[in-house]
């Protein structure tokens, strides 16, 4: 074993595996681009506040989670556990808005989140997200998660359901929140410890609880539809109806709370149907009172947030493609000093031409060189010896057709465009 290995609950994306992330990631911008998300890029670390205040000092995030450090003048930041708080603060501080054309973003990057590592969940992974901030119309709920529909089916995926929800406004908690509680006080010894401090905190919490014996009690608990206000309900209705005329299949799932605290109405979650405990593909909902929280004005919200590293577990178990491994166009097979010379300065031109190309720095035989060519699976060798460069030839030799011709060296750039 090698003296240092990753942090627990981290990973390396090898040379083997980055194909696949630059791929889902390529995939991901292009949809945002269909749907006119502009990217937003912010700090991997804020001050540990913006989390607290908006995330909610009952969440599992907040209470257990954060990396939260004191930098060298003891003021106190936390590696971004989530996305949207930083972009919602980015949002307030820029004053970004509909008006300028900026009020739909999207962003990609690392978060931290200290929980126990399992498959599909890591202390530091990788977000695809967007926010649309700035309106209260579910055409706009429909419209976000569409695009993440749009996304999941784009990459190939049929194994994911839509399930949503509306967990109502301030107005219809207060009531259900009662119910709950007056539900599930009767179990309260059976319920595990956390559930037991998320009753006095945030009832709701309890009804995505995964441990198992929580859950059987949850299954009967009232459902927040029953206690929807009329505005909630009609705002609900009409993301349904939008979500059907699009032809977006979903399920109606009143379990689905999401941990946080800031979401308001519209929750919604992509579950892969295959992956098992950690199968949360995507997760969103609306966030009506965050920027509020924040500091910033009244401004409504809504957006989701997905993993990649769950994301591409889905496409491996479905056998989906992430388009080719890199390999480079042409490897250069150059013999004798003056020819590896000469060789160089071809790379070179060769690579400004946008012809991607690889060579063995080491002198070794022309046996050894023609192994690497082919073992780095590159399209063409050129072959270069002392002979060929007396002559202004080169060899292109064809490698998956093993047919091969000889070339004038001023004429093999156009000939290898021409391929
Ligand atoms: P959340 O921010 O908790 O709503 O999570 C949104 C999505 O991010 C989830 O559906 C997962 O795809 C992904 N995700 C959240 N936490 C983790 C984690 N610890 N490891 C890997 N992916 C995660």
């Amino acid at each position: 074993m090698s003296t240092y290995q990753v942090p627990r609950g981290t990973f390396d994306i090898l040379p083997d595996e980055s194909y696949k992330w630059q791929f889902v990631i390529k995939v991901f911008r292009e949809i945002a681009r269909e749907f006119n998300y502009k990217e937003i890029v912010t700090p991997i670390f804020e001050k540990s506040e913006i989390f607290e205040r908006s995330v909610g000092e009952s969440s599992d995030i907040v209470e257990k989670e954060m990396y939260k450090f004191e930098d060298k003048k003891g003021r106190v930041f936390a590696l971004r556990p989530e996305g949207t708080a930083p972009v919602v603060r980015s949002f307030i501080e820029n004053g970004l808005s509909l008006k300028t054309n900026s009020s739909k973003l999207y962003y990609l990057g690392p978060m931290f989140r200290y929980d126990r590592p399992q498959k599909g969940r890591y202390r530091q992974f990788y977000q695809y997200g967007i926010e649309n901030i700035g309106s209260t119309n579910p055409f706009v709920d429909a419209e976000v998660i569409a695009l993440a529909y749009r996304f999941l089916t784009k990459l190939g995926l049929k194994n994911f359901a839509l399930q949503i929800n509306s967990i109502g406004c301030k107005n219809c908690t207060t009531d259900y929140d009662d119910a709950l509680k007056e539900y599930f006080n009767p179990s309260l010894v059976e319920l595990c410890s956390d559930c037991r401090n998320r009753l006095l905190k945030n009832p709701k919490r309890l009804l995505d609880c995964k441990v198992k014996s929580c859950k059987a009690i949850a299954q009967e608990a009232p459902s927040m539809l029953d206690y929807l206000d009329e505005d909630c309900t009609a705002n609900f209705d009409k993301v349904k109806e939008y979500l059907t005329a699009m032809e977006i299949p979903f399920i109606v799932n009143p379990k689905i709370v999401r941990g946080l605290d800031y979401y308001s109405q519209t929750a919604f979650e992509f579950i892969d149907t295959n992956l098992g405990a950690q199968n949360t593909l995507v997760g969103g909902g609306r966030y009506d009172t965050l920027a509020e929280q924040l500091g910033g004005k009244n401004m409504p919200g809504i957006g989701f947030a997905g993993g990649f590293e769950r994301l591409i577990l889905s496409m491996e178990e479905e056998k989906l493609s992430f388009g080719l491994q890199q390999v480079p166009k042409v490897y250069l097979v150059a013999l004798g000093t003056e020819a590896r010379i000469a060789g160089l300065k071809l790379i070179m031109e060769m690579r400004r031409m946008g012809i991607s190309t690889e060579y063995d720095p080491d002198k070794t035989s022309m046996n050894a060189q023609m192994k690497m060519a082919n073992r780095t699976g590159a399209e063409f060798a050129l072959i270069l010896g002392e002979d060929e460069l007396k002559n202004n030839n080169i060899i292109l030799k064809d490698l998956t057709k093993g047919e091969q011709k000889i070339i004038k060296i001023p004429d093999i750039i156009k000939s290898i465009k021409d391929k």
